[in-house]
């Protein structure tokens, strides 16, 4: 049904004229063969927070074999060299495989190398005789140094990552989808027509919120609160937003009453009338329900013959 809704919604855009470039989307493998077979003129991208969350996976599971727990404290400068790789190359996808893999020569201490008749250093300034000797390095033949190069040359992503060069995100789509909720509760059914029109608000809403500045301050400072990662597992300071406003109903109901007087608009078909709200049952039992009396005693009696 994913794959369904996917090619209709695009196959729309599309019909209409927009012109799409690059389309982001997750990893799913069934939308990855139809980006392939059916629109191989639109570069697909993946949200690197996708790949980022299961390369974390596998490092974290490698690094619980006791041999590799030297592994443990490298997870988060590993999964940040990620983004960074893909943040910094612009677009060049050999520059990003380049960066990425620089991470094992970094890991064991080696800063400056020569690959492919051409010498290679790491982005970072020259680290400290101090920080050298005290960082934890990998060292080449230990088991921890063969399982990471296992993970970060493994083909499938680095194959992923020739997607990630341009950085792009789908968290906009994820906020939409809590802005949904607010018109479409999930245990409620709704007719066609009306998920229709509620989606469309969904729409009009999401649309006329989106980019909305840092909040400030009295004295003009950006707010921020506190929050805790689960993805990072620290506490990180996040960014508070102006609140976000409803005024586009106003304009929208303006703007249908205007229509409305308009003697030149006719309604060619009657308006559809609602139908009733089906709403689901109070409970999921099969049976119906005994006098509440009964259970009563019931319960009682199985209490007295315990004691
Ligand atoms: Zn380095």
């Amino acid at each position: 049904m994913e794959v369904v809704g996917f090619q209709r919604g695009l196959d729309y855009l599309l019909e209409r004229g927009v012109n799409i470039g690059v389309l982001t989307t997750d990893r799913s493998p069934s939308i990855r063969k139809l980006m392939k077979d059916n629109y191989s003129n639109i570069q697909q991208e993946l949200d690197p927070w996708h790949v980022c969350k299961s390369l974390k996976k596998r490092l974290v599971t490698a690094s619980n074999k006791k041999e590799n727990k030297i592994l443990q404290p490298w997870i988060r400068s590993i999964t940040n060299h990620m983004y960074w790789s893909c943040s910094t190359s612009k677009g060049d996808k050999e520059e990003c495989q380049r960066r990425w893999k620089s991470l094992l020569y970094h890991i064991r201490g080696i800063h400056r190398w020569e690959e492919e008749d051409a010498e290679h250093r790491c982005y970072h300034p020259p680290p400290t005789e101090e920080e050298q000797r005290r960082k934890m390095w990998l060292e080449t033949d230990s088991p921890a140094f063969q399982a990471l190069t296992g993970l970060v040359m493994d083909k499938n992503l680095l194959r992923d990552l020739r997607q990630m060069t341009l950085f792009k995100h789908t968290g906009s789509l994820e906020v939409y989808h809590s802005v949904i909720l607010k018109y479409a509760e999930k245990r409620l059914h709704f007719s066609y027509d009306s998920m229709r029109a509620r989606s469309q608000l969904a729409i009009l809403d999401h649309n006329n919120n989106l980019e909305r500045p840092q909040a400030t301050t009295q004295d003009g400072q950006a707010r921020y609160k506190a929050a805790y990662s689960k993805q990072s597992q620290q506490w990180v300071a996040k960014p508070i937003y102006e609140g976000t406003t409803q005024t586009f109903r106003d304009d929208l109901v303006e703007r249908v009453l205007r229509r409305r007087e308009d003697s030149s608009v006719v309604l060619s078909k009657p308006v559809p009338r609602p139908r009733p709200r089906r709403r689901l049952l109070h409970n999921i039992a099969p049976v119906p329900r005994p006098e509440k009396s009964d259970l009563v005693a019931k319960a009682r009696s199985r209490y007295m013959t315990m004691l």
